[in-house]
């Protein structure tokens, strides 16, 4: 009996042993709270933008001047650099900034294109010869920046000093772990200050060009009532084209292709559109924008909305195959359009966090077109700003879901341009046609021509009419 007992202790203690021991492993290696995503983290910089750089003039030198101007002050000459072996600086070249000959010039990096000049200390790229008299600095260390990447619509420069403070302020920042993961891959971290150059002024871009397809309504048994009926169940109800080509011959008897119902919605777009672009929304202050993906052909593209988030008219719109910021900046410039006069720092404009948002505002900053950019971040209301923005944010957001909804059903498009014709007519629908309830089921704009009109097809009738009007009033001006 003793000896049962004095075993089952023993046993214990072993337990209590073990136990402590997982205790002491759990607290060392199984951290109790923490966070998913660190924002703070320089990981995640890639998702910020970077002040404005620093614009220098350099000015030429002349070398003759400078070698006299050292003669005087040292009581000695500049000597010339003794040649080095193995990659010398060849004889014809000469330095972009003051003109001094190869004698005065370093190979600043073993053969690897930069040279120093001794004289004027210019760094060059070797086969460069064309001087420029700006130069771009970080705004942190001043030091020049150096072109990086060429990238579709931008280049790229870069602050690569090892002592900027910016570059230091985000190595201090990075935990054991990611200090780890960046030793082993630096492109995933951005620690260094970036400027974007845009290399498309998307500022010059066209915004009132009219789509391509046919403008005029010459269609053989073209009725306008039956093209009325073919938008209200294409557009009002979100129907595809077969859909609303049965539609039209099971409810009234009319045959018609599902090439023909196609055919009526592209020319209907291009005629609504100058007319929803140009109509006089009288835009509030607070203006929301938001983006989102449809498929066409299988490939992912763009719809980016930007509307009055008071008012809630839809005030611009693009359809795009990526996500870039030129197709942020021309839906932006858009809505911008319909100020009589550009409300400037008393503009609220909402977004997401997508960087994209602030590259265009520091695009319209340059252009003297300051606003206020607030980005509502996350899902939930982790900071007083996206508290206090976030119903913003929600409206826009209401908006994407209606839109996705009466895109999805009529199952994407065969091509760019049917996705651009389905956004001109959802736009048009969403701003003159729709019951809101945000106006007591009335549409955003009244327009007292189409209010005396019972149904929707004649409605539609209508705004044909309207935008064909307003299309020949431009042309006769
Ligand atoms: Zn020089
Ligand atoms: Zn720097």
């Amino acid at each position: 009996m003793n000896s049962i007992i004095s075993v089952l202790i023993a046993y214990n203690q072993l337990l209590f042993y073990q136990i402590q021991h997982l205790l002491v492993f759990i607290a060392k290696n199984i951290p109790l709270k923490s966070s998913k995503y660190n924002f703070t983290s320089p990981k995640y910089n890639k998702l910020t933008v970077d002040k404005l750089p620093v614009i220098k003039k350099v000015e030429p030198l002349n070398y003759i001047l400078l070698l006299e101007e050292y003669q005087s002050k040292h009581g000695k000459s500049l000597k010339p650099i003794k040649s080095r072996g193995k990659n010398p600086v060849s004889s014809d070249c000469v330095c972009p900034r003051c003109g001094a000959p190869h004698t005065y010039i370093y190979d600043n990096t073993g053969g690897r294109g930069q040279l120093l000049c001794k004289i004027c200390n210019h760094r060059f790229i070797r086969g460069k010869t064309d001087f420029k008299s700006i130069s771009l600095q970080c705004p942190y260390c001043t030091y020049t920046l150096t072109k990086k990447k060429d990238r579709k619509h931008f280049n790229i420069h870069k602050c690569t000093n090892k002592r900027c403070s910016f570059y230091l302020n985000n190595l201090r920042k990075l935990s054991p772990e990611d200090f780890d993961e960046y030793q082993q891959g630096k492109h995933k971290f951005k620690l260094h200050y970036i400027y974007r150059e845009f290399t498309i002024n998307f500022f010059k871009m066209d915004l009132t060009s009219l789509p391509k397809g046919a403008t005029n309504l010459t269609f053989r048994n073209f009725s306008p009532h039956i093209m009325g009926l073919c938008l209200t169940y294409n557009v009002n109800l979100g129907l595809s084209t077969r859909v609303t080509a049965r539609a039209l011959y099971e409810v009234h008897g009319v045959k018609i292709s599902h090439v023909t119902v196609a055919n009526y919605a592209k020319v209907a777009a291009s005629i609504v559109k100058p007319y929803v672009d140009n109509y006089d929304y009288k835009p509030s202050n607070y203006l929301s924008a938001d983006e989102t993906y449809i498929k066409v052909k299988g490939v992912r593209h763009y719809v980016w909305f930007v509307m009055d988030a008071l008012k809630k008219s839809i005030l611009g719109y693009q359809v795009s195959n990526s996500r870039d910021v030129g197709p942020c900046i021309l839906s932006m410039r858009m809505a911008f359009s319909k100020f009589k006069e550009f409300p400037g720092l008393a503009l609220k404009f909402v977004s997401d966090g997508y960087t994209a948002y602030k590259l265009a505002q520091q695009q319209f900053m340059l252009q003297g077109m300051d606003f206020n950019l607030i980005q509502v971040i996350g899902l939930t209301n982790d900071d007083p700003v996206s508290t206090k923005y976030r119903w913003l944010k929600q409206i826009i957001e209401r908006l994407n879901r209606t839109f996705k909804f009466s895109y999805q059903i009529t199952n994407g498009y065969g091509s760019g341009e049917g996705s651009n014709t389905h956004v001109s007519l959802f736009v048009a629908y969403y701003n003159f046609l729709r019951p809101h309830s945000y106006t007591r089921w009335e549409p955003l704009n009244s327009i007292p021509e189409l209010e005396s009109i019972p149904n929707m097809p004649g409605k539609w009738q209508k705004l044909i009419e309207l935008s064909q009007q307003f299309i020949l009033s431009k042309q006769v001006s």
